[in-house]
């Protein structure tokens, strides 16, 4: 592990690198990406034959059909997944190759990604992470504990004496999650949403004690009232997180709980849908295994109307709404189809305030499934009607609805709102 670079890194990224305007970071950005275009054209077959200007946008499924031509470091597609799902049976991580490790990303819509780290972006990504996220009133001492579905070498990066990392596998008990915690103290905890849920109510059980200064939510989307019950449950008046996912180190809250995107590391373009929602399409100019160029995400972001109170010259982004394949179709009744966005989905059922453990489910263009827990006859109705208003706004013929209890794998994300359609 490179330890001075990861130190060198967290310095730059927490008291040198600044910007004071827009310009001057875009300026910045324009440098960095055309030198890692050069590095590129030179390293990656792919783009070494590649002559479009600008560069042809890619995709997961693009980038897995390439993976041969696209690295840098010549690792071959099998190869790659041969070492990744080794690491997922036996859930032993260390298993690299020539200095990369393999991760796979959660292909929830089947096709799943793999993507390289080498040594070098693994220093450079834990420096980054710790410099963003680390209090501005306690920098040392910390405890952290991180619960996560897969580890890779890229977790274990971080450990020192001023930093401890505790790593919580998801797959294990929870049982033995409560005892360990209870034990070890963390100044910091860092989990799914799903997961700080599950603890948030241990604690009002009182079967964890445990009293963290900084919660960083990752890996899923953190619902407005989720977030309420968690500052609420450990007292917090900011619950973090931190936008990040195999592709990327991509966004994190500032101490104003606002969430920046890392535009110090990643350009992002973006796919406007409206005139807040967009998709981005990320250049990262940091990564060199594995070549991140005007690649695009389908996570719709919503853009924030005013400029964040922390002064950051970062982009602000008021919410991470949903993936594009849980965008909600239903059959027009003008049109053939119409897409509906999650929030709207959402915003059906914000009027039940007895519910916070909530699901729907989107299974076929004319039927939703809803999981919820003790839902009275009344309240049914009330979210039907809610549908029903919501069909005849956007013109579309209204979905039959149906009532199940709602429960969370502890293996699997939380989605509250999601597209499952053959
Ligand atoms: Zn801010």
């Amino acid at each position: 592990m490179k330890k001075g670079l990861l130190l060198s890194t967290f310095v730059k990224v927490r008291w040198l690198q600044k910007w004071s305007s827009r310009q001057q970071l875009e300026a910045y950005q324009e440098k960095a990406v055309s030198k890692q275009l050069s590095y590129m054209k030179k390293h990656s077959p792919y783009y070494s034959q590649c002559k479009e200007e600008p560069l042809p946008l890619m995709d997961k499924e693009k980038m897995m059909r390439h993976f041969d031509e696209l690295n840098t470091v010549g690792v071959k597609k099998e190869q790659a997944f041969e070492i990744a799902l080794q690491g997922e049976r036996t859930r032993d991580f260390q298993e690299d190759y020539q200095g990369i490790s393999v991760g796979l990303s959660s292909g929830t819509s089947g096709n799943r990604g793999i993507f390289l780290t080498s040594e070098t972006e693994q220093a450079i990504w834990a420096g980054t992470i710790l410099a963003r996220m680390l209090p501005k009133e306690k920098l040392l001492n910390h405890r952290l504990a991180f619960f996560l579905r897969a580890d890779n070498q890229l977790y274990q990066t971080i450990q020192s004496k001023a930093i401890q990392l505790a790593y919580f596998d998801m797959y294990q008990s929870f049982e033995e999650h409560l005892a360990r915690l209870n034990h070890y103290q963390p100044t910091i905890l860092i989990a799914p949403p799903s997961v700080l849920l599950r603890l948030a109510q241990a604690i009002k059980e009182k079967h964890l004690a445990i009293y963290p200064t900084r919660i960083i939510s990752v890996a899923e989307i953190l619902e407005t009232r989720d977030e309420e019950y968690l500052k609420e449950c450990f007292s917090l008046s900011v619950i973090h997180q931190i936008y990040q996912c195999t592709e990327g180190f991509l966004g994190c809250t500032c101490e104003h709980g606002t969430l920046h995107l890392n535009e110090d590391i990643v350009k992002f373009e973006k796919e406007y849908i409206d005139e807040k929602r967009f998709y981005p399409i990320i250049t990262d100019f940091k990564r060199t295994s594995q070549p991140m160029l005007r690649y695009r995400l389908n996570d719709i972001l919503v853009a924030a109307d005013q400029p964040c109170a922390c002064g950051s010259v970062f982009e602000s982004i008021e919410k991470i709404e949903g993936r594009e394949d849980d965008i909600f179709i239903f059959n027009g009744l003008k049109q053939k189809e119409v897409a509906v966005y999650p929030d709207f989905i959402r915003r059906c059922l914000l009027f039940v305030s007895e519910v916070r453990d909530y699901q729907v489910i989107q299974t076929a263009s004319n039927q939703l499934i809803i999981k919820a827990q003790g839902l009275s006859e009344t309240t049914q109705q009330k979210i039907i009607q809610e549908f029903a208003k919501l069909a005849a706004d956007q013109e579309f013929e209204q979905p039959m609805i149906r009532f199940q209890p709602y429960e969370q794998e502890q293996e699997k994300k939380m989605k509250r709102i999601q597209r499952i359609v053959e």
